[in-house]
């Protein structure tokens, strides 16, 4: 356990490093019981700090230290202390070798932090602070060091032993141990440093470089996996092109290796020349893997390895940096997403998870800005608003400046900043001095927390042709943060005619060539803006392609939005405008009786979609999907869960049941036999062949149970078998979803991969995952506590979307999770703190709710020895209650 008291830690107090490290020699012995690390480090004093006499100190966690030599002589004890979890070095000189040597427990570290074992394989996680637990080092970015490391351990158990860069020796040692030694020549910060010992099958490929080099590219997995690694690398050759073609980005190693790893905290880690993938967002098949997952996969392959350059080659100060890299390298992948299948649709997914997650974040206790100024655990930091808002920051500038002068942009900000540890605003500074663009005002996104509001309002003058629109923005407070500044927001919008078509956007009488799309530029709490040239009152379509993470209030009535639901020429803002649509008619029942009737004109719009096969089918599939229950409760102010959740169900069971033909029409429709792909016309598909499937299930017709079951039974790929089952567990057949799923664990049981999402779809359903089932979910032998990916398929699930579940007024659900917190805390902090979050937004929701929520997390906060990860959730969320 940690024994530190939780201190928090502010931007504006960071100093440079007061010793440099040039070189680092690690040499680890690995046992059953424990490992033993030496460490040598080449350490100087860093002429820029400014205390020349300052001690050494370096950074440790949970560390037994066994010796301390320096320059090959023993440091005697009273010479060194340790204060804390630091190692302490007073009086030493400018330049020296410091050689410590320290043993740690892998086998016994449930934290994933440093170095750990997953399935009997040894394996690293350092981002953020981990390198500490593994041996004693000033562990902060802005120390970049080069690295070598020998790695011994018994051949049989672990004949494969990787680490960062080249494979320079190798050979055999005393009693059935071998060695292999790495070498990394590129400087690195340590939280990049990374370590591998298994029993593992490799997948070998090759990749040509632009400038022709060939690569080796390997990935490593247990043997049982060894047929499900090709999409992976297949996505990583993609990737390595596109980096090339699209930001002229060449690898620099000979070798590049991903290892698939059970137990993992986060996704994947880019690690130099080594990343360690989680299992699930590596391994797939098509008969094990959904469309989603395997999509998945291929963007997070593409974002590790993007992160060589953005990340790595050019990597962060210290981590209120983070976003530097995790932005810029988010947006990097969904514009390779993007490239990869269909734009419109990775805009929309992205843009429901702004707005359903990460608006709610930045409404919330723990809302922080792009650029946080302070922290107290940095684990807690790898946020939404780090990641999502922090790549959506990255597209504003690509708009404002566009595709050609974003290029010039980013090439200065490589070549300029190539090798070294650098700040947000060092990349801005790039983006300003490549374009001329003067971005002063900009910076504010990184700096001001909250979602902005734009306020529109709009006048049509028939006389003059002019139609005038009002913008007013504002940011709402935040904790610590009050009377914002206005921020500078990208503002894209269209103007449709009464046929549909777009009109053009003259800003003056005179500009005869103007085009019907334009990008407008926020900088004041209100502008008006003219169009010229008008003869009828347009209907706006506005912040096209969410080109700002801003909220847009406008007072659209419903038929004007189902006219932009059917014309709009943006693809996004169609879909949109459905959603607004769905969302008014959602909103307008919440509350009333059960006689509230269900909008006509809902729908039609929804038979129009059901019945027109010329539109793009991959924008239908994600048009008929109404908006969440998590969307209606951030949308709301004070949210009653159960009440919008009956107004949600009444509007889904009134549209399956008008639309029952039409639905079993387009299930027939986009019936599909032939050869698993992964296009977004099949993807398309399957997803409107689900969606009907799910939709008919929930009223419980017997037909469509027919059509399920069969489904179920012969699908050849995992999306369609997976989309059977979930629409047989969340319908009313009690006896078909316990066949079903006993019959789907009986098939999986030896995959994983496969039994977190059996788990996840008994625990996110509302008929399926009643409390009471969730318990017995916990104590299934397939249930690990000390995998991170159980876990969150039962316990993540549960809270994060099985709501009406969750949010019961007795609430039974925020016990539960208390319960589970306290628990999983001892075990491991990281993963404890993030299931908290349902938690803390307990001040939006109505009274009922409230006192439940709050309850719960002083539960969780009065647990003797929290941890600080926890300890941070906790007491921000229950701050000035
Ligand atoms: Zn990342």
């Amino acid at each position: 356990m940690r024994t530190n008291q939780p201190r928090t830690i502010y931007l504006s107090e960071y100093q440079v490093p007061a010793f440099l490290v040039d070189h680092v020699d690690l040499r680890f012995e690995l046992f059953e019981d424990g490992a033993r690390v030496h460490s040598t480090l080449s350490i100087r004093r860093n002429p820029e700090f400014p205390d020349q006499g300052e001690a050494l100190v370096l950074d440790g966690d949970s560390l037994v230290l066994e010796s301390v030599q320096m320059n090959g002589e023993a440091v005697p004890e009273n010479d060194y202390q340790l204060k804390g979890e630091q190692l302490v070095v007073p009086g030493v000189p400018d330049r020296f070798e410091l050689t410590v040597v320290t043993w740690i427990e892998p086998q016994n570290n449930t934290r994933l932090e440093g170095l750990y074992k997953s399935s009997g394989m040894f394996c690293t996680q350092c981002e953020a602070e981990g390198f500490r637990c593994i041996t004693f080092f000033p562990d902060r970015p802005d120390v970049m060091a080069r690295f070598r490391t020998r790695i011994e351990a018994d051949r049989a158990a672990y004949p494969v032993l990787l680490s960062n860069g080249n494979d320079v020796d190798r050979g055999e040692l005393a009693d059935g141990r071998h060695f292999v030694t790495w070498e990394d020549p590129f400087p690195k910060p340590c939280y990049l440093f990374a370590l591998v010992a298994g029993d593992l099958v490799e997948k070998r490929d090759t990749f040509h470089t632009c400038s022709g080099r060939d690569i080796d590219l390997r990935i490593y997995v247990e043997s049982r996996n060894a047929q499900k690694c090709d999409h992976a690398m297949d996505s990583l050759k993609r990737s390595m092109r596109w980096d090339e073609e699209v930001y002229g980005r060449e690898y620099d190693l000979d070798i590049f290796m991903i290892v698939a790893v059970d137990d993992f905290n986060m996704g994947a880690m880019e690690n130099k020349g080594l990343n360690i993938f989680n299992s699930s967002c590596v391994l797939a098949s098509p008969d094990t893997a959904t469309d989603a997952a395997f999509q998945r996969i291929e963007a997070i392959v593409a974002h590790e390895y993007f992160h060589n350059w953005s990340g790595n080659r050019v990597t962060c100060r210290d981590w209120f940096q983070l976003s530097l890299k995790e932005g810029f390298t988010v947006f990097r992948d969904a514009e390779f997403s993007a490239d990869m299948g269909s734009p419109t649709v990775k805009r929309i997914e992205d843009a429901t998870l702004m707005r359903t997650a990460q608006f709610a974040e930045d409404a919330g206790p723990m809302a922080h800005p792009v650029r946080p100024a302070s922290y107290m655990e940095i684990s807690n930091f790898y946020t939404l608003t780090i990641y999502e808002k922090g790549a959506e920051v990255v597209r504003m500038i690509h708009t404002l400046l566009g595709p050609e002068l974003f290029r010039k942009g980013s090439d200065l900000y490589f070549e300029r900043h190539d090798g070294q540890a650098v700040t947000t605003d060092d990349f801005v500074r790039a983006m300003e001095d490549a374009s001329g663009r003067d971005l002063s005002q900009f910076r504010r996104w990184y700096e001001q927390a909250g979602t902005p509001v734009l306020d529109v309002s709009d006048e049509y003058d028939a006389d003059k042709g002019v139609y005038r629109l009002k913008v007013q923005q504002r940011i709402p407070d935040t904790p610590g943060q009050t009377d914002k500044q206005p921020q500078h927001i990208p503002f894209a919008l269209g103007l449709l005619g009464a046929d549909g078509a777009d009109l053009s956007l003259a800003l003056a009488d005179s500009d005869t060539e103007a085009p019907v799309s334009r990008v407008l530029e926020l900088t004041d709490t209100e502008h008006t803006f003219e169009f010229h040239g008008l003869a009828e009152r347009p209907v706006p379509s506005l912040l096209r392609g969410f080109s700002a993470p801003v909220r847009v209030h406008y007072p659209w009535t419903r038929d004007q939005l189902m006219f932009l639901a059917s014309h709009d020429s943006d693809g996004f803002n169609r879909w949109d405008a459905g959603q607004r649509l769905a969302v008014d008619v959602i909103q307008a029942l919440e509350g009333q009786a059960d006689d509230g009737e269900v909008d006509a004109r809902l729908i039609d719009a929804y038979r129009q979609l059901l019945n027109d096969a010329t539109l793009d089918q991959a924008l239908v599939a994600k048009m008929l999907n109404l908006p969440s229950l998590a969307y209606l409760i951030e949308l709301a102010e004070e949210a009653d869960v159960q009440a919008l959740h009956r107004a949600r169900e009444k509007v889904l069971t009134t549209l399956a049941e008008t639309l029952r033909e039409d639905l079993l029409a387009c299930y027939h429709r986009n019936d599909d036999s032939g050869d698993y792909q992964l296009t977004p016309e099949a993807i398309a598909r399957r997803s409107l062949r689900n969606t009907a499937l799910a939709w008919l299930l929930h009223i419980d017709d017997a037909e469509a149970c027919d059509l399920a079951r069969v489904q179920f039974d012969r699908a050849s790929n995992m999306t369609d078998q997976m989309g059977a089952l979930r629409a047989l567990v969340n319908s009313g057949f009690a006896a078909e979803r316990g066949e079903v799923l006993d019959g789907f664990y009986q098939r999986w049981q030896d995959d994983p991969q496969v039994v977190e999402q059996w788990f996840s779809v008994q625990a996110a359903s509302t008929e399926a995952g009643h409390l009471g089932k969730i318990r017995a979910l916990l104590t299934h032998p397939a249930f690990e506590w000390t995998n991170p990916n159980k876990v969150r398929s039962v316990i993540g699930a549960f809270a994060g979307q099985n709501l009406s579940e969750f949010h019961q007024d007795d609430a039974s659900g925020y016990r539960f999770l208390a319960e589970q917190v306290r628990r999983l805390d001892d075990l491991n902090p990281q993963i404890a703190a993030r299931l908290v979050a349902p938690l803390t937004r307990w001040r939006k929701f109505a009274p009922v709710y409230r006192e439940g929520m709050k309850t719960a997390l002083e539960m969780i906060r009065d647990k003797d020895g929290l941890s600080r990860d926890v300890y941070e959730v906790v007491h921000k969320s229950l701050a000035g209650s």
